[in-house]
């Protein structure tokens, strides 16, 4: 199907096809669902152990009563099971509740208006506005703390080797009231990259490019979720600052949310010892301490690095069919046309689509009108604004094989539509 060589009376008899084969779907009455990239039933079964791996065992490394207050940044026993998660030392992590959001939110808040110790000045300390750079597409969430904050977000183009580094140093050169950039560096959500070396190397460098209250947020959620063994590996952030002495200059998250249970899982923070200090000083004014029961059950469950990966690998086997089937439509679709152009992620949980400019609003609105659920056009968007209006993310790691195909096929329909009607005019 090209569009650009097609006469009117082609493009005619391909708009009666495609909408006789739309108003089919619209009639079976479908509702699935591809929105939020949550893990699925099956997924979530393959952690089942936790729930009663402790018995009444308790026992732990330092001899702690784990069921009393105390330790605001973890057990040693989990650091050193998610330490090399993030590629840092155990003396550079913290372990949290179940949340890197909130320790991600926390950590942005502190910024603004506590500031970092002896690192460094609130943002809102110093005149203007506060900003960050938001590559993208990128994670609707990073956007809503910014919003929530009210931090200015500035889209920085992101190419399959991670954020367009030319663009971020001459903005952070120009404008030091950029004080954060968003980066989520291994299966990136949503298009499922992995920074190269060079780019892990250049945000190492962005510390000695900007001033000493300037952070990156290395959102490493998906460090672990490959779909294959051969996955490409993401450099240590950390290693790389060591280089360069940047290390108070990044602060990495990371959790099990995608690795155990979403939302009963474990969350952490990486921060040099430096920026850890001052962290965890204005962490214990909100809290005591995290579920320490929590952690020492991840631990029995996770065991160690091989254990993590051997869990994941089971993760893998339930995830990957499912990337199989988005992937084989869009090449059955596209593969031999310019209507959309998309990422194969090697982990993660998204595939990241661009259609023809102007038409991803409309074709989310007409797969909803067929049954179709896919993530509101623009939300991987600062302020939900896809400026050319191209951009679906597609999460299909909760619906069933079988759901997944159906809503393909519809929502490879929705985009020739779309297309061949935009084309006609
Ligand atoms: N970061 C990214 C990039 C995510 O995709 C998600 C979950 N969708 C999160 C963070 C949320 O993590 P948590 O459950 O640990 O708050």
């Amino acid at each position: 199907m090209q569009l650009d060589q097609a006469s009117t009376e082609q493009l005619r008899q391909w708009e009666s096809a495609l909408s006789a084969e739309y108003e089919q779907f619209k009639a079976a009455g479908l509702n699935l669902d591809l929105t939020r990239g949550k893990p699925s039933g099956e997924q979530l079964s393959l952690s089942d152990a936790v729930l009663d791996i402790l018995g009444r065992d308790l026992s732990n490394e330092t001899n702690t009563d784990l069921r009393n207050y105390g330790g605001i940044d973890g057990l040693p026993e989990c650091k050193r099971l998610f330490a090399p998660v993030l590629g840092v030392k155990d003396s550079e992590i913290l372990i949290g509740g179940n949340s890197s959001l909130s320790l991600m939110y926390s950590a942005a808040l502190y910024a603004l208006h506590m500031g970092f110790g002896d690192l460094g000045e609130a943002w809102a300390k110093e005149s203007g506005s506060v900003k960050f750079l938001c590559p993208v597409p990128g994670y609707d969430r990073h956007f809503g703390v910014c919003e929530h904050l009210g931090i200015d977000m500035i889209p920085v183009a992101m190419d399959d080797n991670g954020p367009d580094m030319d663009q971020v140093e001459a903005l952070l050169k120009a404008d030091p009231s950029i004080k954060g950039i968003w980066c989520v560096p291994r299966f990136s959500n949503p298009t499922g990259i992995v920074y190269s070396d060079e780019v892990v190397a250049r945000i190492a460098k962005l510390g000695s490019i900007a001033g000493k209250n300037f952070r990156v947020f290395w959102d490493n959620a998906y460090a672990v979720h490959q779909l294959s063994e051969d996955a490409p590996q993401l450099a240590s952030l950390m290693d790389k600052c060591r280089e360069f002495g940047t290390e108070n200059s990044v602060y990495l998250f990371g959790s099990t949310s995608k690795i155990t249970y979403a939302g009963a899982g474990v969350a952490f923070a990486g921060m040099s010892e430096a920026n850890l200090k001052a962290f965890k000083q204005h962490l214990g004014m909100s809290q005591i301490g995290p579920d320490k029961i929590n952690q020492l059950r991840h631990v029995r469950l996770l065991q160690d690095s091989d254990g993590l990966h051997a869990h994941m690998r089971a993760h893998a086997s339930v995830l990957k069919p499912r990337f199989d089937i988005v992937l084989k439509h869009l090449d059955d679709g596209f593969g031999d046309n310019e209507l959309l152009s998309w990422t194969a992620p090697e982990g993660g949980y998204f595939v990241s689509v661009d259609t023809l400019p102007g038409l991803a609003k409309k074709v989310v609105a007409m797969a909803a009108a067929a049954g179709v659920k896919l993530t509101p056009a623009g939300a991987t968007f600062p302020y939900g604004n896809d400026p050319e209006d191209r951009n679906i993310r597609i999460a299909p790691s909760v619906p069933s094989l079988e759901e997944i195909d159906k809503a393909m096929a519809v929502f490879v329909n929705c985009v020739k539509l779309a297309s061949v009607q935009q084309r006609l005019g």
